[in-house]
This record gives structure tokens, C-alpha cells and sequence, in this order.
């Protein structure tokens, strides 16, 4: 294979993807003397460094001294475990919690600017909780300086290069086979080798690759959106390599969800907003399916995915529309800074977008129900029911809370399609505390490393407020853990 290359390079570090926890990486593995190559598919590099806001961070120097209490890695260790119902990785939990501060120290030791702390991520409120950290500009901002610190050590980034193949002799990873120019015409292409003394799998998961996504994720989830405008290929290329050089599988069933999504409207727009409101949501089956008011702590993904195409309606009528538009909404905003501020512009924008395949608007309940493609009859039973439980004052199936049981009784009636929306997965191959991948028997894959969202462990359930701001500190953790483990190996 060397032969046939294309080009051809020797280094120390190979590290397949420059996102948020390869980025991280090769210029720390530089940083301690390493030689490092980063392959990265896209045209520019970043991945999802340009979209993440907030990161998990209880630990680090930034804390210290601000007077802020956050949870001791004890309590949080404890939190997660629990909440993931101690399926996950103990010892690679373990290492994230008592170690991410470190790695985050480390990005703002390379210029990276602080913007806030954010307290009682995980609403646990006054006496400590998960806090987080922004930094200036988000992790957009971040991302300059971790890539002046790459170039300025000598990392080399070798853009529209895909990675394609590990190379594996006498069971020990020693570099990869990609392509440049992947994407044109094959003339354009070239082959590329590089021989590496350990290699690094962060390639950001597989939310891109439908199949992938309907085989692990839900097989039906038809109805299931995820983000479009990033910086990456998110393809699950480096899982697959990965478990064809014989990893093993871990935690790829989980992902980074959230409240759900209205196709054509952007996050916390009024008619987004409204959708997430404790209305009378049904799915597919024209039937109640929760008290429309998870804890916020868990999001809505899971709940989501499960119904029908991964999608439901949330109901409201004119009434209520109206007093939305000058009340405190119940369910607050998705997007930092958080609140729960009145929409006056909701009827407004329902009227406007009615008919857009999103918002479907009818003076009957069995017109609107026309309208969504359920069932008119099956719509009307559950409606009936749903406004006695509000003249009742109680809720006989899900026990809702009795201030949001409010009739929908006031026609026009509006029904806004709601998707289950997926940021990223989280899982795919099994790796140590060291962040080296293994095998079925759990031993060391020789030269092979994951991280951020290819590396399983961390999660054993989807993503929920608990964590929130842990999937990118992971993917920082990882990515500077396995330079420092590669650069010991290697430098002793
Ligand atoms: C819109 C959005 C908002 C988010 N907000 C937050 C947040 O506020 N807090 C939080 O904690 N998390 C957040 N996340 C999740 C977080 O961004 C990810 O967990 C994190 O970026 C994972 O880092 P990574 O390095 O594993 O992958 P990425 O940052 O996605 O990088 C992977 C890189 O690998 C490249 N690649 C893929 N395949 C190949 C290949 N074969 N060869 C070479 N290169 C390849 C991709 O092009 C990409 O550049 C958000 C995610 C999204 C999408």
C-alpha cells in the first residue's frame, strides 16, 4: 500500500479530524514535542467547534475563587452515574469529571478568553450544581487561538482529506490510508499515507449518516431532524474504521438531542417557542403520550424518538395563543441566555405560517386533525378527554399539573409539527480512561486512540441537562488526555 500512495508521511501523532477534540489534541501533542498530522475532510477545519456555546466545567481555575459553589467531582460523579444508570464507564467517567478542568485550563493558558461561568446547569440551584463555562464568542472564539497554538507548533492540517483506512500490522495500529480531493472528480484525487506511531480517531460521530443513525439510533425515526449548518462531515467514518480494525462498540444508541425542532423556524422563534409550551401534544396515533411537561433537566429528545416518526403536535388554541402573547410562558427559551418572557408576535406569526407544513391551522378540531394527517375521530376523543381533565382540575392518565391544564376550547385551533432534533451522537468505540480504544476482551487496540463524540463510555443514556456542556468538555478532555498519554508512550 505504501507504494501506491500518493504521498506519504512519517510522523509521531496522526489525528483524524480537527474538531473540537482533534484540534485540542494535535496542538497539545505538539505543544509536548510530538510531530503531528491532522486529517481533516471538510474544506476548512473546526468541526464543531462553531457551534458549541456552553461546556461543562467544575474543576478548573476559572471556579477557583469566583465564590461560585459548584459540585465537588464527587457529587457529579455521582449525579451521572446514576442518571445513566451506571451503564456507563465508571473509570472513563471518573477521569472526565476529576480531569476536564485541566484540559480547559489548558485552552485558556493558550489565549482562549472567558466569558461567564454559568451556575445550576443541572437545576440543583443554590447549593452547587453543574456549572459551565462560556468563553468569548463561544467556542468560534476559542477555536483561533487552539489553532494559532497548532500552527505556531509546527501541526500540520490537511484539509479535504479523508480518512479512510486504519493501517493495522501484527494487531498494532500504525497510521491511515485517506484521500485527498475526496469529493472531485478522481483525476483530482490522491492517496495519502500516513505512518504514524499512534493514530486518533475524532471524527465527530455519525449524526450525518442517516442509516447509521436509523441502525443504532431508532430504526424508524423517520421524522428525526438534526443540524445542517456545520462545520463538518460527521459521517461515523472514524467509528467504522475503527471497529473494522476491531473495537469494540460502546454507547453509539446515544445521542446529543434536545427539545424538539420546527422545520422552518428557527430555535425559540414565537411558533418555536409556543411548541414547547404544555399545550395538548399527541403523536402520530392522535394520542397523549406524557403530561406535556418533562423536566427540562431531560430535555425531550428521548420522549420524542420514541413515538411514532419521531415526531407529535403540540395543540393550542386561540386563547391560549393570546395569553402567551402577554403572560410569562410556563416552558422557558432553548437558547443561553435563558427566560421566559411573553411572545407578542405568536398569532401573528401562527396566521402567517399556517399551511407551511408546519403550522396547520382549522376552525374544527376534525378539520385541523384533516389537516395533520391523523385521525379525525381518534383526534376528537383525545381533545374530549383532554378538556374534561381541565374542567376536573386533574389529569386521570399523566397526572399533569393543574395550572397547565387549561381547556383548548377557543377555535381557530393550531397544530405545530414538532421533530425530535439531533446535535450529535455520542458513542461508538470503547475506550479506557487513557482514551485508548479496545477491543471485545477490553484490551488495548496498540497505537489506536478516540475521543469526543466517536469515544463510547461517558454516556450511558442521551444527553439531558445533568450533563449539559459535557459533550464538547469531553470532547476537549479526550482530545488533550490522549495527546498527554501519547506523548508519555512515545517521550517517556
Ligand atoms: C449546533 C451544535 C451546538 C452544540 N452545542 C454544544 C454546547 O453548547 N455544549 C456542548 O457541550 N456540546 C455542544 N454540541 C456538541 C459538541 O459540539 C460536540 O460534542 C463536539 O464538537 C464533539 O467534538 P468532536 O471533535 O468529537 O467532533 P467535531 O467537532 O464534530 O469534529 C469532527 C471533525 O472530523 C471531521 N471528519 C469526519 N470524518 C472525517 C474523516 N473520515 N477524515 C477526516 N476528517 C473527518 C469532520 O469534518 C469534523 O471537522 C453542539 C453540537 C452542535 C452540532
Amino acid at each position: 500500500m505504501g507504494a501506491q500512495a500518493d504521498i506519504v508521511y512519517d510522523v509521531d501523532y496522526c489525528v483524524i479530524g480537527s474538531g473540537c477534540s482533534g484540534l485540542v489534541s494535535a496542538a497539545r501533542a505538539a505543544e509536548l514535542g510530538l510531530k503531528v498530522v491532522v486529517l481533516e475532510a471538510y474544506p476548512t477545519p473546526g468541526g464543531s467547534f462553531f457551534g458549541t456555546e456552553a461546556h461543562y466545567y467544575l474543576n478548573g481555575r476559572a471556579i477557583e475563587g469566583s465564590g461560585i459553589k459548584a459540585f465537588s467531582e464527587k457529587d457529579a460523579l455521582k449525579q451521572h452515574l446514576g442518571f445513566n444508570n451506571y451503564s456507563c464507564d465508571g473509570r472513563v467517567t471518573s477521569a472526565f469529571m476529576q480531569k476536564h478542568g485541566q484540559a480547559i485550563d489548558w485552552m485558556l493558558d493558550q489565549g482562549v478568553e472567558v466569558d461567564c461561568i454559568l451556575t445550576g446547569e443541572g437545576g440543583i440551584g443554590e447549593n452547587g450544581g453543574v456549572t459551565g463555562i462560556m468563553f468569548k464568542g463561544k467556542a468560534r472564539g476559542a477555536f483561533k487561538y487552539i489553532k494559532d497554538a497548532a500552527d505556531k507548533n509546527g501541526v500540520e492540517i490537511l484539509c479535504k482529506t479523508r480518512a479512510k483506512q486504519l493501517i493495522k500490522e501484527d494487531g498494532v495500529v500504525k497510521g491511515v490510508i485517506a484521500v485527498q480531493n475526496w469529493d472531485e472528480d478522481e483525476a483530482e484525487q490522491k492517496t495519502v499515507q500516513v505512518n504514524a506511531k499512534a493514530t486518533l480517531i475524532a471524527t465527530g460521530g455519525f449524526a450525518h449518516n442517516d442509516e447509521m443513525v436509523k441502525k443504532y439510533i431508532k430504526a424508524d425515526a423517520d421524522g428525526m431532524r438534526h443540524i445542517t449548518i456545520m462545520n463538518g462531515i460527521q459521517q461515523g467514518d472514524g467509528i467504522n474504521m475503527a471497529w473494522d480494525a476491531g473495537a469494540a462498540e460502546m454507547g453509539s444508541r446515544f445521542v446529543n438531542g434536545a427539545t424538539g425542532t420546527v422545520v422552518g423556524h428557527r430555535a425559540d422563534d414565537p411558533v418555536d417557542r409556543a411548541s414547547v409550551q404544555p399545550f395538548l401534544w399527541v403523536n402520530r396515533h392522535a394520542k397523549r403520550f406524557c403530561d406535556e411537561q418533562p423536566p427540562e433537566q431531560h430535555f425531550e429528545f428521548a420522549m420524542t424518538v420514541e413515538q411514532p416518526h419521531a415526531e407529535y403536535f403540540t395543540i393550542l388554541d386561540t386563547k391560549l395563543a393570546k395569553k402567551m402573547m402577554v403572560e410569562p410562558t410556563i416552558r422557558w427559551n432553548k437558547l443561553l441566555p435563558r427566560h421566559n418572557n411573553p411572545e407578542p408576535e405568536l398569532l401573528k406569526m401562527l396566521d402567517e405560517c399556517a399551511g407551511d407544513g408546519s403550522v396547520f391551522k382549522a376552525d374544527t378540531i376534525e378539520e385541523l386533525a384533516e389537516k395533520c394527517g391523523l385521525d379525525p375521530v381518534q383526534l376528537k376523543e383525545t381533545w374530549e378527554s383532554y378538556n374534561k381533565a381541565c374542567a376536573d382540575k386533574f389529569d386521570p392518565v399523566f397526572f399533569k399539573d393543574e395550572e397547565a391544564l387549561v381547556a383548548i376550547d377557543e377555535p381557530p385551533f393550531y397544530a405545530i409539527l414538532v421533530h425530535a432534533f439531533l446535535f450529535c451522537t455520542l458513542g461508538g468505540i470503547k475506550i479506557n480512561e487513557f482514551t485508548q480504544a479496545l477491543d471485545s476482551e477490553g484490551k488495548v487496540i496498540p497505537g489506536l486512540y478516540a475521543s469526543g463524540n466517536d469515544a463510547g463510555g461517558f454516556y450511558g443514556n442521551h444527553y439531558n441537562y445533568y450533563d449539559s456542556g459535557s459533550c464538547s468538555a469531553f470532547a476537549f478532555f479526550t482530545g488533550w488526555e490522549a495527546a498527554n498519554v501519547v506523548a508519555k508512550a512515545l517521550k517517556g
